[in-house]
C-alpha cells in the first residue's frame, strides 16, 4: 500500500530523516513511537505531500508521489496526479483544524462535495452515517466552538473517514485533549481499526493504545527507525538500549 525507499529529509543543514525504508501493507496498523523531534511527524507529512523529500521515493498503491509515468518515463508529477494520489490518504492532526464558520455536518460534507463532486444529498447521507458512527448524531447543527475537544477530534476523524482513504494517518490526535477526553477519541479509532480494511499509521505517546491497536510498532530516534516488531516484541522485549530507556518513561 505504501512504500518509502531511502527517504532522507533535511531542513537547511538539519537532517531529520536518514534513509528511511518502510512498507505498510493494505489494512496494516502501524504505530510510530519515539522521542519528540525524532522525525515521526515529518514521515507522515511526506506521505500527505505536505513536505517533499530531500532524496528517496514514496509510492502509494504503486504510484510515486512526486513523479508520474508519461510515455514510459518518470516526469515530475502534475497537480492532477498529486490530487489523485492524495485522495488515497486521510490525515487527522493534533489540532483539529475544523472550519470554524461551518456547522458539523458541513465540516464533514465539504470535501465530498468540493473535491469528490458528490451530490449534496448523497454527501449529507454519508456524513450523517459517519457522525453516528463516532457518536455525534445529536451535534450535526452545532458549530465547532460549541463542542468539547474530544467531540471536535471525533468530527475531524469522521471528516477524514468519509473520503474513504486507503490509509489514515493519526498524528498525536489526543495530545491536545484534557485527559478525561482521551478515551472517547481512542475508542473511536479502535472501532475503525477493528473493521479492518483501512491501513493506519498512528503516531502516539499512548503506549497502551499502540499495544492494543498496532500490528507493528516502529521506534524512531534521531531520524532512523531504530527498532520494529510486534507490540509484544517492542514492549516486552525491547532490544536496543535507546528503546529500553525510552519505555521506562512510560512505566
Ligand atoms: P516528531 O514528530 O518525532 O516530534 P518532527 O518530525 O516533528 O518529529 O520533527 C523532527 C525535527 O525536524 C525536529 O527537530 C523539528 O524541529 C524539525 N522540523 C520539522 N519541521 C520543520 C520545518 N518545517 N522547518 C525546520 N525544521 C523542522
Amino acid at each position: 500500500m505504501v512504500r518509502y525507499r531511502g527517504i532522507t529529509k533535511s531542513f537547511g543543514s538539519h537532517q531529520v530523516l536518514d534513509r528511511i525504508d518502510l512498507d505498510i501493507r493494505p489494512g496494516e496498523k502501524v504505530a510510530l513511537i519515539g522521542p519528540s523531534g525524532s522525525g515521526k511527524t515529518t514521515l507522515a507529512r511526506l506521505l500527505m505531500t505536505l513536505e517533499e523529500p530531500t532524496s528517496g521515493t514514496i509510492e502509494v498503491d504503486g504510484e510515486q508521489l512526486w513523479h508520474m509515468e508519461r510515455k514510459g518515463r518518470l516526469v515530475p508529477a502534475d497537480e492532477k496526479h498529486l490530487h489523485r494520489v492524495r485522495g488515497k490518504i486521510g490525515m487527522v492532526f493534533q489540532h483539529f483544524n475544523l472550519f470554524p464558520h461551518m456547522n458539523i455536518l458541513r465540516n464533514v460534507t465539504e470535501a465530498m462535495v468540493l473535491v469528490q463532486r458528490m451530490p449534496k444529498e448523497e454527501a449529507e447521507a454519508r456524513a450523517l452515517a459517519m457522525l453516528e458512527r463516532v457518536g455525534l448524531q445529536e451535534r450535526t447543527k452545532h458549530y465547532p466552538a460549541q463542542l468539547s475537544g474530544g467531540q471536535k477530534q471525533r468530527v475531524a476523524i469522521a471528516r477524514a473517514l468519509v473520503m474513504q482513504p486507503n490509509i489514515m494517518l493519526f498524528d498525536e490526535v489526543t495530545s491536545a485533549l484534557d485527559p478525561e477526553l482521551v478515551g472517547e477519541v481512542l475508542d473511536v479509532i479502535k472501532n475503525v481499526a477493528a473493521e479492518g480494511e483501512m491501513a493506519m499509521m498512528l503516531i502516539t505517546h499512548e503506549m497502551d493504545f499502540a499495544r492494543d491497536i498496532a500490528d507493528r510498532v516502529l521506534f524512531t530516534d534521531g531520524g532512523r527507525i531504530v527498532e520494529q516488531g510486534t507490540p509484544e516484541q517492542i514492549f516486552e522485549n525491547p532490544r536496543s538500549e535507546r528503546l529500553q530507556s525510552f519505555l521506562t518513561r512510560f512505566r
